[in-house]
């Protein structure tokens, strides 16, 4: 019987990124990164991260090398992550990884190359979801997120939405783990926007430790008063995730929790929509009692 796991490789490509999204996703506790990296995260079923810019030792053609004969050996059974808006003015020309012929190639053309021949490609993080801040106006590098521009070249690789400025690492580790046990996500089992409804399934506002306030109508009016968060720009009623529950930093706190409201990091319309971040911007007659 052949005992070796079975492995799943990996291209991740950091595109407009601050690189939050990986380091979150380093942060992951339950399991490490090393056990996702290097061990079996599912018994039996190996993740082998051929690409990545920033943990990898290697770099320059040896390393672009790597990802470009990953994709060509494992045409439709490899995995794309991508963090990072997609810059698409000027032909791609605002962001480039790795050269070819001596020449950059643009983010752009990476993303489609990769993207047009994975299994999936996981979108983590709002930028590379929705665009997120680098697409913020006036977006001088027109940024956009992978499932948009895919679709828009006719390309039909499915795009798997991690939302999140940043994501949790459980929405990505789960994520992760969920395709390796039991293969792509159905419609079903994604959103409106293309994110997991097991991490995007809940309204924050109906989950959240301040909502008593916000029933009995007792907002804060500073930082670090008793009360709902509503006055001081909390986003918690059009936001879909399970912070409330799940805590952030392995269990500690979250958002609200700590007294800052939510922004809606999560959420399309994230930031140019949900501005000013700690300015009311939603009025209590649109919002449900119930
Ligand atoms: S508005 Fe924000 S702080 Fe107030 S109950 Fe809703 S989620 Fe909680
Ligand atoms: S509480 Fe809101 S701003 Fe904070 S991480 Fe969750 S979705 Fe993002």
């Amino acid at each position: 019987m052949d005992s070796k796991p079975k492995e799943y490789p990996v291209i991740w490509l950091q595109c407009s990124t601050c690189t939050g999204c990986l380091i979150s996703i380093l942060n992951t506790v339950s399991p490490t990164i090393k056990n996702v990296l290097i061990d079996e995260v599912i018994p039996g079923k190996h993740v082998n991260l051929r690409f990545n810019a920033t943990v990898m030792a290697g770099a320059g053609d040896l390393v672009m090398g790597v990802a470009e004969e990953t994709a060509k050996r494992e045409k439709g059974g490899y995995l794309l992550l991508v963090d990072g808006g997609i810059p698409t003015a000027q032909n791609g020309g605002y962001g480039s990884i790795g050269e070819r012929n001596h020449q950059p190639v643009s983010m752009l053309d990476r993303v489609i190359e990769f993207g047009k021949d994975a299994l999936a490609v996981i979108a983590v993080g709002t930028c590379a979801t929705f665009g997120g801040i680098p697409a913020a106006a006036p977006n001088p590098t027109g940024c956009r997120g992978v499932k948009e521009l895919l679709e828009s070249k006719g390309i039909k690789t499915p795009v798997i939405n991690v939302s999140g400025c940043p994501p949790h690492p459980d929405w990505f580790v789960g994520t992760v783990a969920s395709i390796l046990l039991f293969g792509l996500p159905s419609a079903d089992q994604l959103d409106d926007f293309g994110r997991p409804l097991a991490f995007y399934g809940k309204l924050i506002h109906e989950n959240c430790q301040r909502r008593a306030y916000f029933d009995e109508g007792k907002f804060a009016k500073k930082h670090g008063d008793p009360g709902c968060l509503l006055e001081l720009g909390c986003k918690g009623p059009i936001t879909y995730a399970d912070c409330p529950t799940r805590l952030w930093n392995s269990g500690v706190n979250w958002c609200v929790g700590s007294g800052g409201g939510c922004h809606g990091c999560v959420q399309p319309e994230f930031p140019d929509l949900l501005s000013p971040l700690y300015v009311k911007t939603i009025e209590i007659e649109t919002l449900s009692k119930k």
